[in-house]
């Protein structure tokens, strides 16, 4: 593990380093989003519990060719991130380790978030050399919680646990400059186990590791609420202490509860604020059907979608009317119901909105 090396500034204000983009919104030029998220395919090999992705019977992966120069075009776009995400398991596209090498020529950082469990040497070879960053989706440290947590098998604990030795362990043979990160999901089930879950983090060879809780709304295969608003708060307290024990120069941690008001979700249909939702010109998402869209509210909806890149590039479709139309109409338009509480963008949105209200006292550093 090695945060200092590989990770450090992760931690940073980075939307208020976004100076030319600030730049620009403040005085309504145009510019490009500092991060495209890029949905591969919605196919996954799991059926999380906290899933919200909302999978359809129906199989989309993103055409090849659009995969394999999609990078280009955002570099030429003047994106400044890719995180390769979306609403399945992105190492089930077969292209996927050709199209990251090709990103990684036109120095794009590129962020990969996967369960990790379909690695294999040769993606691990091919893939791990022009990453930025790894993140691998909730961890467990018994194969047991971890196969009701993600609706499998227990063997694809193991098979993901010797992923990760491969790891770390071609990262530090051939130097590699990724930062590994994972996330730790609090639960009713592992509260009592939690300690140790990060400590096998830490020992596995992760340098940073985020406790939180997983938002629902009702895409959500299950809901059961956050389990920290239901914990003797002392206890927790303790939990919480001892695990920060863990912390030190290579190894951070970061909690992000529920009950301490560290999750921030989008508004609902009575607490919506016109003009609110301004990340969306910054972060926006690439579906696997090529549609380009503004927010987790929108996927898969069509009509909200700026343009596809099978008939245009993303340049194009990000200059273009139909984009700002649209970006109008999400601004202007209330949810109808709980999808916004899964809102990737609530805290640039938070932070944009309080960029905007700067008062008199600005220049008094
Ligand atoms: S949360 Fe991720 S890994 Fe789990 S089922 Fe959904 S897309 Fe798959
Ligand atoms: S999901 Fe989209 S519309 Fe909803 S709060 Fe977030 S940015 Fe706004």
């Amino acid at each position: 593990m090695s945060y200092k090396i590989h990770m450090m500034g992760q931690n940073d204000p980075r939307t208020l380093y976004q100076f030319d983009r600030l730049y620009a919104w403040k005085h309504g030029f145009e510019f490009a989003p500092a991060t495209v998220e890029l949905c591969t395919t919605n196919a996954c090999n799991q059926n999380c519990k906290y899933c919200y992705a909302g999978r359809t019977a129906t199989v989309c992966k993103i055409q090849d060719d659009i995969l394999l120069h999609c990078f280009e075009q955002f570099a030429d776009a003047g994106v400044g991130a890719v995180i390769i995400q979306g609403t399945g398991e992105p190492l089930l596209h077969d292209l996927l380790a050709q199209a990251i090498e090709n990103g990684a020529k036109r120095n794009l950082p590129i962020w990969l978030t996967t369960n990790g469990v379909l690695f294999s040497d040769d993606l691990c070879r091919r893939i791990l050399p022009f990453l930025f960053c790894l993140k691998i989706s909730v961890l467990e440290n018994d194969a047991e919680r971890y196969a009701k947590q993600h609706g499998c098998g227990k063997s694809q604990w193991h098979r993901l646990i010797e992923n990760i030795e491969t790891i770390v362990a071609m990262r530090a043979s051939l130097n590699l400059p990724f930062g590994f990160t994972s996330t730790v999901y609090l639960t009713e089930h592992n509260f009592r186990h939690l300690y140790h879950i990060v400590k096998f983090c830490k020992d596995i060879g992760f340098d940073f590791v985020y406790i939180s809780e997983p938002s629902h709304n009702t895409k959500s295969l299950s809901n059961e609420g956050y389990a920290s608003d239901h914990m003797d708060r002392n206890e927790l307290n303790d939990v919480c202490a001892q695990i920060m024990e863990l912390v030190d120069d290579d190894f951070k941690i970061t909690f992000k509860l529920h009950c301490s008001g560290d999750i921030l979700t989008g508004a609902g249909m009575h607490t919506w604020e016109k003009n609110y939702c301004q990340g969306i010109k910054f972060y926006t998402i690439v579906n696997c059907d090529g549609e380009v869209y503004p927010c987790w509210r929108y996927w898969g909806n069509k009509p909200y979608s700026y343009g596809n890149l099978y008939e245009k590039s993303f340049s194009e479709i990000w200059q273009s009317e139909q984009r700002k139309q649209i970006e109008k109409l999400v601004m202007e338009t209330p949810p109808d119901g709980d999808e916004c509480l899964v809102c990737g963008h609530c805290r640039l949105n938070d932070l944009l909105n309080g960029f905007k209200k700067a008062t008199k006292w600005v220049h008094f550093l």
